[in-house]
């Protein structure tokens, strides 16, 4: 039963961690979680990836008396990560839809007799009959260890990762009371971390909570103006100058025939490119990634399907050419970059018509009004992000509820935007979206600032109209910049269901009527920027 007393097995998680595992100390937190997990208490693991989960619950499977059951939803790496456990002379199984009858009956037969240390399972695995009759075999006879729940926010709804099978596992770890769990994922922000203690049923459960901060990655945004052209300067002369040739590294795109265009076009131009995407056969994406893992200098060019589980150590960039939709998914991609601890970039090219398009994809979603009222708020989160005119990191880890300071190492730190006071500016392209009557995108908007006779503007007579030409001062790119940042303030909000026409909200009156300022980042002059900062 749990006590509350210093683990007595300090000893004996000492030595295993360096006869079984061969380290020499613990890293970060894993001393505390290791010692609760002993001491049977329920636990909530919120790391980044590559900190060091997997030693957390391993340990203690084997301190604790019995089998530990791993749920995890990555089939395709339980055969690794048995093979790796074996090779240090733990006794792990896996027991998943690939295992054959004889295989099945093997670890049956290993775990009543009490000769395993470590199960792995699929969620749906746990779930069958024949595996509860399992569990209750291994608590009459050696016992169970603990409950393991890899990959815990798969149990969110909200999350492209989401598994229905993860909603059903508190009921099965709810018949072994006694048994301790313990839920580790790398995807930490509020809403996810609300669910994993709530649908798991882990109130009483110690959390804790690793700096997702990855100080070797550097975060670089530069706004879209031709994705190709701006990706193949970036794998030229990125990463302070020296490019990204023969490194390897992901792009991620939003469509599976993007990754087809942009994967031919970087070959085309002489990087060793590969597309991969969920319409792909099975042999062509594990071959994709076998080549990701043992071949130098490949890049994958890929949608979001490209993910979990990925573990090469020296992935030296992740690009986006187009806009993720959320800031967690934006860091579980980025964070596959620089595992090993060398410099790494997170770049990403993002525009306004990006923004439109994955609003739009939210609201012909079929999910219930709640689930788009979240979808949009974890976009405008990452919206704020592009459009930061502080510290990006900075704003990334407050997402996460970590305070930090501005970091050094992101383009708005090495380079800090100038800011200015964007007021009539402002006011200018709010008016012209009222005159207009909200009904046009950014192009026709920027169109009626800047005074031009184009046909629709001559048609619908907005050259009659007080704020026709008024916006000569600036020049097209800087329009746009403002309207890009008005609408990641939410200040503009563009209607995907009317091809992105401008609407105000609440938030654009007390700025038309002159009582609140706007100060916005000024726009760079684009291409001179990666060059300048290369050098320094
Ligand atoms: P995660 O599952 O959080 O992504 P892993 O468990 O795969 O991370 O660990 C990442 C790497 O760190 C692995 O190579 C692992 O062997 C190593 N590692 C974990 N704990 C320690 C430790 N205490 N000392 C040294 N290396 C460690
Ligand atoms: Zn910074």
């Amino acid at each position: 039963a749990p006590t509350d007393e210093p683990p007595r097995d300090d000893r004996a998680a000492r030595r295993v961690l360096h006869d079984v595992f061969g380290f020499s100390s613990f890293r970060g937190s894993q001393q505390a979680i290791v010692d609760r997990v002993v001491a049977g208490h329920d636990t909530v693991v919120l790391m980044p990836t590559g900190g060091g989960k997997s030693l957390c619950y391993q340990l203690p499977a084997l301190v604790r008396s019995g089998v530990g059951v791993v749920v995890s939803p990555l089939i395709a790496l339980m055969h690794d990560q048995v093979e790796a456990l074996r090779l240090l002379g733990v006794r792990a199984a896996f027991w998943n839809s690939t295992s054959s009858a004889e295989e099945s009956e093997a670890v049956r037969r290993d775990v009543r007799d009490g000769r395993l240390d470590l199960l792995y399972v699929a969620p749906e695995r746990l779930l069958m009959p024949s595996f509860q009759s399992l569990l209750d075999d291994a608590a009459a006879g050696a016992g169970l260890a603990l409950f393991v729940i890899d990959e815990a926010h798969c149990v969110s709804q909200w999350g492209h990762d989401f598994r229905p099978e993860y909603l059903r596992i508190a009921e099965v770890t709810a018949r072994f009371p006694h048994v301790p769990r313990i839920a580790l994922t790398a995807t930490a922000d509020a809403l996810t971390r609300r669910e994993i203690h709530q649908r798991l049923r882990l109130d009483g459960a110690a959390e804790f909570v690793s700096s997702f901060d990855r100080p070797n990655i550097r975060y670089v945004v530069e706004e879209k103006t031709d994705a190709r052209a701006q990706l193949l300067r970036f794998l030229e002369q990125g990463g302070d100058g020296a490019g990204f040739r023969g490194s390897a590294g992901i792009v991620y795109c939003v469509s599976r025939k993007r990754t087809d265009e942009i994967s031919t076009f970087l070959r085309q131009k002489g990087f060793d490119a590969i597309a991969y995407h969920a319409g792909l056969p099975n042999e062509v994406r594990a071959a994709a990634q076998q080549r990701f893992r043992r071949d130098e200098g490949v890049i994958v060019v890929a949608t979001i399907a490209f993910g979990m589980g990925i573990d090469k150590p020296d992935v030296r960039f992740v690009a986006h050419v187009d806009l993720p939709k959320s800031l967690e998914g934006y860091y579980q991609e980025t964070g596959r970059a620089g595992r090993d601890g060398e410099p790494a970039v997170a770049w990403m090219a993002y525009g306004l018509a990006d923004a439109v398009q994955q609003r739009s994809f939210i609201m012909r979603s079929d999910g219930s009004p709640e689930h788009r009222r979240v979808d949009s708020a974890k976009l405008d989160a990452m919206l704020g992000y592009a459009e930061a005119s502080s510290c990006r990191r900075r704003l990334l880890l407050a997402y996460f509820d970590e305070k930090s300071g501005d970091c050094g190492n992101c383009d708005t730190c090495l380079e800090p935007p100038e800011l200015w006071d964007a007021t009539v500016p402002a006011q200018k392209v709010l008016s012209a979206v009222v005159r207009t009557g909200q009904r046009f995108g950014s192009g026709h908007v920027v169109d009626v600032l800047l005074g031009k006779r184009t046909d629709k503007i001559v048609s619908w007579e907005h050259d009659r109209l007080p704020t026709f030409g008024v916006g000569s001062d600036l020049a097209e790119p800087e329009w746009r910049s403002v309207i890009r940042q008005l609408v990641a303030r939410s200040v503009l909000s563009p209607d995907p269901d009317r091809m992105g026409a401008l609407t105000i909200t609440e938030t654009a009156r007390p700025i038309l009527d002159g009582v609140e300022t706007v100060e916005l980042r000024r726009l760079p002059a684009a291409p001179a920027r990666s060059r300048s900062r290369s050098r320094s």
